[in-house]
């Protein structure tokens, strides 16, 4: 049976990313499968309604596409009001935040609502075209130096002149993950200075290879799954009594530190800030987590002792086109697991259908997620 794919206008404040762009749309009819999409839904993100293939269903109204979509693709996903109005059995893919309004989940599982988590999906090697953490992170690094370069009061590359020699800005990126690296090759190609530093004793490698040096603070903190584990007490003092000797010489720094399933690690304190020199610049991507840096306050650019502190919030969507792009096809690519010759077959021996779905057979399966709601599914 011909499956309707829904495309919703994204409705969180400040969103300008769309989840399906025309490239995608066109994969997806190709496979024979139908598109209805509720009208403008990609304007903000550069895609007018007139771009989408001909054969693209509009609705005028949200409610017809909510009512009308086997499967229903958002960038965020799930709005809890929104539950009573879908299909029965009809399935949601999307970043539906799984660790927040949990209610939603045991609220879809009732109604026989299937729900896919992309933030879920496994980080393994063939789940990598999938990894929307990943294609967001490496929007979200990019434009933080583009952010920072724009409030900075230097020029970011060396300058000679008639006027004398300007010398290259000073960039410091704490966290060498997905955004870091991206933040630390788009400051180089701006011809800054960088200096890079992880925990995780491989990315010593990786920051050289982009060109930039490694900061050795003598600490590192490998944990599960390729991924940084939380810092000691002992082990948080000492990076910070070495890192406060560099950051006098830092211009510019970006910080993208994490720790997964907890909140930032605090990396820099208010005194650590009143060290650097006047006029530098912060940008927290850790901002909506906490903050990497005591001052931190997420959506909120400020000077605080001379500093600038910059705690952006969904930077991914500043870059909406080629971040729904990039969405788009970590989207198609989870769709494609459930085409078989056009039939939308749900295969859940496979590792990644089996390891994002968040609701399925009228209960929550997701064990992080259950294990948060605490019984109550
Ligand atoms: P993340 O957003 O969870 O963390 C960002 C960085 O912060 C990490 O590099 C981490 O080591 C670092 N960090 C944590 N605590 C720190 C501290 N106290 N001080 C300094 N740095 C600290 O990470 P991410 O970007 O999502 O991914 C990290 C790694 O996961 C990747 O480099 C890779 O090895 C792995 N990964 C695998 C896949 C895949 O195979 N599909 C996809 C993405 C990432």
């Amino acid at each position: 049976m011909t499956k309707t794919i829904g495309l919703l206008k994204e409705s969180v404040k400040g969103e300008q990313r769309v989840a399906l762009v025309p490239e995608t749309v066109q994969k997806i009819l190709d496979v024979g499968w139908q598109v209805l999409m509720e009208q403008g839904a990609g304007d903000a993100a550069g895609f007018p309604d007139s771009t989408y293939p001909g054969m693209t269903q509009l609705a005028k109204k949200r409610e017809d596409v909510l009512q009308g979509a086997d499967v229903l693709v958002g960038v965020h996903a799930l709005v809890a009001e929104e539950i009573a109005q879908l299909r029965d059995h009809a399935v949601i893919i999307g970043m539906v935040s799984p660790y927040i309004k949990q209610q939603r989940f045991v609220d879809a599982a009732k109604r026989d609502v299937l729900v896919f988590s992309m933030e879920l999906i496994p980080r393994t090697t063939r789940a990598q075209a999938m990894d929307v953490l990943s294609s967001q992170a490496s929007v979200a690094g990019y434009k933080a130096v583009l952010l920072a370069a724009s409030e900075s009061p230097r020029f970011f590359p060396m300058l000679t002149t008639a006027a004398g020699t300007i010398r290259p800005a000073s960039v410091l990126v704490i966290g060498a993950g997905v955004a870091g690296l991206q933040a630390m090759a788009t400051a180089k190609r701006l011809g800054a200075n960088v200096t890079g530093y992880d925990v995780r004793p491989e990315t010593v490698e990786q920051v050289k290879s982009l060109g930039a040096k490694f900061l050795d603070l003598g600490v590192e903190a490998v944990g599960e799954g390729g991924y940084a584990r939380a810092l000691t007490d002992e082990e948080k003092q000492l990076q910070q009594d070495n890192l406060k000797k560099h950051l006098a010489s830092v211009d510019v720094l970006i910080t993208t530190a994490a720790v997964p399933g907890r909140p930032a690690p605090r990396i820099i304190t208010a005194e650590m800030v009143k060290q650097m020199k006047p006029g530098s610049v912060i940008v927290d991507l850790g901002a909506e987590g906490g903050g990497n840096c005591e001052p931190t306050e997420a959506g909120v650019n400020k000077v605080v002792d001379g500093v600038r502190v910059i705690g952006p919030e969904n930077l991914a969507s500043t870059v909406p086109l080629h971040a729904s792009e990039m969405y788009s096809r970590n989207v198609w690519n989870l769709l494609s697991l459930m085409n078989q010759d056009g039939e939308f077959v749900l295969n859940w021996e496979d590792d990644i259908l089996s390891g994002c779905a968040v609701t399925r057979d009228g209960v929550v399966v997701h064990p992080a997620v259950k294990e948060s709601l605490g019984g109550q599914s």
